[in-house]
Order: structure tokens, then C-alpha cells, then sequence
């Protein structure tokens, strides 16, 4: 599969953009909900932004043998919904909508904290037929860029940035 690699600038303009996307959307998310770990990097940028708390959840869809689980496994999740979700605005922010199977399954199962509203930003947004269908309180998904099905590498993935930088 062909790759495109991403560097940590490509990134930040990207969170740039869908901060300035959302901000010309008039729409005013309570806080980030980030999927770790790909969400992490994106949520702490896009913080810069829009200056507000990030919650984490995590998920695991790969076994140590990297089977593919056919219902993602939850690592770790919110610690006070309540107070964190409840009636909220919930921007929900991964690296990137594939098959959109984790996508699916974790708005699937934040709408159980009943959420006011849930966007999604990804900086990746394949274009392809998506295996998952996403809870129906999300409203709209933002993305950094549209690309068909390659794979991206990103630069946190990297031991060696200068080379992975040169390769992008
Ligand atoms: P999903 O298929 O559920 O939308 O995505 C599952 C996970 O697969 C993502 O969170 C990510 O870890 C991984 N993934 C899918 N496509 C890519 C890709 O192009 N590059 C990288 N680095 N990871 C990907």
C-alpha cells in the first residue's frame, strides 16, 4: 500500500485549520474527548486553540498478535462522565476515520452519557466505503485532509524524524 508520511508542521496546520472550522461553525465544544493514542498529539494542538479541557479514552482494536478484534476492547475511559460529558459539547478527536470501526464504537458508547452534541476532527478522513456507523448525536466530522486509501505514517510513529521528514 503507498504511504504518505506527515510531519509534525502538516499536523499542526491541520488542527489550525479544523480549530478555525469550527470556530466559522459558530459551535463552542465543552471539551476534547481524545481516542489514545493517535488522538493525543491533534487534541493537545487543537487545545491551543480552543481552550478547553481533554478527557482521554482508549481502546484497542489489535491483539499482541495484532488480530484484529472485531469489537474494539476498552482500555481506559472517562472517570466522571457526570460531570465531564453530561449535556456537554464533545469534540471526540482521533488521527484518523479508516474504517471508522473505532469511531463507531466510541460514540456509540459515550452517547450512553448522553452528551448535549458530539463532533468528531480526525486529521485523516479516508475516502472509502466505512465498516462502522457512528452514534446519530454525532452532528458533524471535521478533517485535515481527504485522501483515498494509502496509508499514513505519522511523525510520532518514527524513531527517526529526520528521516521520516525527508520521506514526506
Ligand atoms: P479504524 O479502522 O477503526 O477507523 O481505525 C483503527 C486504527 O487503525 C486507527 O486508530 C489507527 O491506529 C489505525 N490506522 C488506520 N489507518 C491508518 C493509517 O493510514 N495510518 C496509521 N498510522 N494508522 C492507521
Amino acid at each position: 500500500m503507498k504511504k504518505v508520511f506527515l510531519r509534525y508542521n502538516d499536523i499542526h496546520r491541520m488542527c489550525q485549520n479544523i480549530a478555525k472550522e469550527i470556530q466559522s461553525d459558530g459551535w463552542t465544544p465543552d471539551c476534547i474527548v481524545a481516542i489514545s493514542g493517535g488522538g493525543l498529539i491533534p487534541a493537545r494542538i487543537l487545545r491551543s486553540f480552543l481552550h478547553i479541557p481533554i478527557y482521554t479514552i482508549s481502546v484497542q482494536r489489535y491483539d499482541d498478535v495484532t488480530a484484529v478484534q472485531p469489537v474494539p476492547v476498552v482500555k481506559q475511559w472517562l472517570n466522571d462522565s457526570e460531570t465531564q460529558i453530561r449535556d456537554k459539547k464533545i469534540l471526540i478527536v482521533d488521527e484518523v476515520d479508516d474504517t471508522r470501526i473505532t469511531l463507531a464504537f466510541c460514540t456509540r458508547q459515550l452517547e450512553h452519557d448522553a452528551p448535549a452534541d458530539m463532533r468528531i476532527a480526525v486529521l485523516t478522513q479516508k475516502n472509502k466505503q466505512k465498516e462502522g456507523e457512528l452514534s446519530a448525536s454525532v452532528s458533524k466530522i471535521y478533517a485535515g485532509q481527504h485522501i483515498n486509501d494509502v496509508w499514513v505514517v505519522y511523525p510520532w510513529e518514527s524513531e527517526d524524524i529526520d528521516a521520516h521528514d525527508s520521506g514526506a
